[in-house]
């Protein structure tokens, strides 16, 4: 089978590789779609962590091949979406729920072989089947949809609350779409890339901007809540300015690990802030799910382009364009 590994920052190549066999527990799943993440384009850039040696791709969905010793759960011929963090079930952490923060979380794609292969070995754990009615397409972003999902169960937004969301890639334009599901009043959204912002307007957004300290004047005050899913310093900082007193900020973007931003040392004393961070995706694989099922998150317009594994490497390299939202490497 033909897959990509990932051998340091920059280095990679697709190779053939050794057929794999499922063991206890695990299934075979035939990979239809997997997508490129933000955290894979730090993984390649050296910002972000990642095994050496290993297939990556964290966000993919497939068809069910062969099943190993003592899987009841799943089939030959099941449509699954997987679920590529692997919680230890054993440390302080897990057996508190806090699944997403194990001590010793693996992930598929990241730490063991992921997506970016013709097939991949998963425990059933992981498993979830798609309905009836959702496309392999549609089934490939529900792991991000799921870490949205965690981040806006993590936010308090009340009814009619005004919410900001710095960030117009994909998972700004989940969240966009699931704080109107949460009853936001308006839901404003920030973004530089002319492309994004059309689609946001699209998706619902009340209110689409190019430039963060834009927000107040054409809302009329401050928001309610502002999400930042960017990760980069300066617009981490912005949200804390940005809201209104008594408010909320989450800060959702995945950033470069190195940087750091400095904030007024009185700010969250003085605005009374409620600052949230949210990692992963928590029991939300479930509901990212029947969120999706409900097709009040529309998934497929964020989906920009299909590669075949052969493009990865240009594409990791190239990073995401300013036409690109998600590029999914696609197997059919
Ligand atoms: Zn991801
Ligand atoms: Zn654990």
């Amino acid at each position: 089978m033909k897959g990509f590994v990932f051998s340091g920052p920059g280095k990679g190549e697709v190779r053939t590789l050794p057929d794999k066999t499922p063991g206890p527990g695990e299934v075979l799943v035939k990979v239809a779609f997997c997508g490129i993440c933000g955290t894979d384009m730090n993984i390649w850039r050296g910002t972000d962590h990642s095994a050496r040696g290993i297939v990556p791709g964290h966000e993919y969905c497939g068809t069910v091949v062969e099943t190993g010793m003592s899987v009841r759960s799943h089939r030959i011929g099941d449509r699954v979406s997987i679920d590529p963090n692997i919680p230890c079930g054993c440390c302080e952490y897990c057996r508190k729920g806090r699944i997403n923060l194990c001590e010793n979380l693996k992930a598929l794609g990241v730490d063991i072989d992921g997506g970016f292969a013709q097939y991949c070995v998963v425990p059933e754990t992981q498993l979830y089947d798609i309905p009836d009615g959702m496309t392999f397409e549609e089934a490939a972003l529900l792991e991000p949809l799921a870490c949205a999902l965690n981040g806006i169960n993590r936010i308090r937004i009340d009814l009619g609350d005004d919410v900001l969301i710095l960030g117009g890639g994909p998972m700004g334009l989940m969240m966009l779409q699931l704080a109107r599901m949460k009853g936001a009043g308006k839901v404003i959204l920030c973004e530089r890339l002319e492309g994004r912002r059309t689609l946001a307007g699209e998706l619902g957004a009340d209110l689409v901007i190019d430039d963060a300290d834009k927000a107040e004047e054409v809302l009329g005050k401050k928001p309610d809540a502002v999400i930042e899913c960017i990760g980069s310093p300066g617009t981490q900082a912005k949200a804390f300015e940005l809201v209104r007193k008594g408010g909320n900020v989450q800060l959702f973007g995945d950033g470069d690990m190195t940087r750091t931003f400095s904030l007024p040392s009185m700010i969250c004393y003085e605005k009374e802030l409620k600052v949230t961070g949210a990692a992963l995706n928590p029991f939300t694989h479930a509901q990212a799910l029947k969120v999706a099922a409900s097709k009040r998150v529309n998934l497929l317009p964020l989906i920009s382009g299909r590669i075949p594994i052969e493009k990865l490497k240009e594409t990791l390299d190239r990073g995401y364009g300013k036409d690109d939202v998600k590029i999914l490497v696609a197997w059919e």
